[in-house]
């Protein structure tokens, strides 16, 4: 399909939208441009932090922690992501934490983690496909005489929505494409509504910390039962570096619905606050003394829009042939690298059938169902390997 002149635009550069613009090209479809917001590059949820504390850059992985594999088309993207030195196996002893038991690890669990962070990975796939970065999308408007898309002041023949929340519902509200707005609309919450059928996402604090000197833990990462704190993950052992000692504590659901706050303006007095009761959690859910806790440096980010508790579960995307416009995102799939790079997949080949002459819909007429996973995401496994990196 090599210069078919078909322009599409992709509002978002997290893995959907990276993996969609990635297998467009694949498939021929070259003149794409994907559209992120994010400051420090593309990536979405799928970010880290180098921080330089003491003159010295430090990796704190702020969202995703790392990821497993159980979809044959997502092994694919994995093993070319390993081939690329993108992503390597993470060894790490992983448990769960239950206050006053000892940890049970949990095995048989194939990891996968950025070779320099989790940000390696949107990085690699960015040189792929073309990015506007640093760049808000504020207006979309369909013209149904000429079939085209006006993105801010671009046309472009198709639109993909790879990002949910406000932003996306706010953006297609007047885009002239309803059944797409009436999908993305949203609501927040830590416990899903029975029987809801609107996408509902929950928040989720995440507080980074360093310490001077390591901690005596004999685990790496793990997923806890507490009131407030649902995951605890060492980024010095996972990345192997051998200075300070640099935390990542994740918040459960309940716990960010309680300080919620606005994400872009955290008062001072909340940051403090949620500093010091998620050092709380980490010292109950370890046995460390919390007098002992003494961070040299810390910092907390509120994801406002965290995760989804219901997927609209159907064909991993939606596409409105009539209009030429598709959403993808984990949402679709399940909350995970591997449901938003699946979902990228499925939507960038529907739009290839639909350049080829097929017009069906997909996913419009999808119900959402409940989803049962941990808080900061599912973590689909096989019992059988698709993946081996030793190959
Ligand atoms: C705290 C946390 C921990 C997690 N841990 C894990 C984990 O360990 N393992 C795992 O597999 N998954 C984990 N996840 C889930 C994983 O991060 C997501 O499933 C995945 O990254 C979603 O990708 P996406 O492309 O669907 O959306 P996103 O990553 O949200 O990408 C959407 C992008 O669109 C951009 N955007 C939005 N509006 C506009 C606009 N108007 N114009 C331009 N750009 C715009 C956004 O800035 C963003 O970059 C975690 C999530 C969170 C929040």
């Amino acid at each position: 399909m090599s210069g078919t002149g078909i322009s599409v635009a992709i509002v978002g550069g997290g893995i959907s939208g990276l993996v969609c613009a990635a297998r467009l090209a694949q498939l021929g479809i070259t003149n794409s441009v994907v559209f992120d917001t994010g400051k420090h590059g593309p990536g979405g949820r799928c970010r880290s932090r180098y921080i330089s504390i003491n003159g010295k850059l430090h990796i704190f992985d702020h969202a995703v922690q790392f990821f497993t594999v159980s979809d044959q088309r997502f092994a694919k993207i994995a093993s070319f992501l390993h081939n690329k030195k993108t992503v390597k196996l993470w060894h790490g002893k992983i448990v769960r934490l239950k206050m006053g038991k000892q940890p049970e690890e949990i095995k048989n669990m194939q990891m996968f983690i950025g070779t320099r962070g989790m940000q390696a990975i949107p990085e690699c796939l960015s040189s792929l496909v073309h990015v506007e970065g640093h760049k808000w999308v504020s207006s979309v408007h369909w013209d149904p005489l000429n079939k085209k898309w006006q993105v801010d002041d671009n046309w472009f023949d198709y639109l993909v929505v790879a990002h949910n929340g406000k932003c996306a519902s706010r953006l297609m509200e007047h885009s002239g494409a309803p059944l797409i707005h009436n999908l993305l609309k949203v609501k927040f919450g830590p416990v899903l509504s029975p029987q809801t059928q609107v996408m509902q996402l929950c928040s989720l604090w995440v507080l980074l910390f360093a310490l001077q000197q390591k901690v005596a833990l004999s685990y790496d990462g793990a997923f806890v039962e507490h009131p407030d704190v649902s995951w605890i993950g060492n980024n010095t052992s996972k990345y192997c570096e051998n200075q300070l000692e640099c935390w990542t504590v994740i918040s459960t659901k309940a716990f960010a619905a309680k300080h919620k706050v606005p994400q872009e303006f955290i008062p001072p007095s909340k940051e403090k606050e949620v500093t010091n009761l998620l050092l709380n959690g980490f010292s109950e859910v370890t046995g460390i003394d919390r007098k002992t806790l003494t961070p040299c440096f810390t910092k907390v980010q509120l994801w406002g829009a965290a995760n989804p508790l219901n997927v609209l579960q159907g064909e991993g995307c939606v596409f409105q042939a009539s209009h030429q416009v598709g959403i993808c995102g984990d949402w679709l799939v399940s909350p995970c690298i591997e449901g938003a790079a699946v979902s990228g997949l499925s939507l960038a080949e529907v739009i290839c059938r639909h350049v080829q002459g097929e017009r069906r819909d997909v996913g419009l007429k999808n119900h959402l169902q409940p989803l049962e996973t941990e808080a900061i995401g599912a973590f689909p496994t096989s019992k059988k390997l698709f993946f081996n990196p030793n190959k």
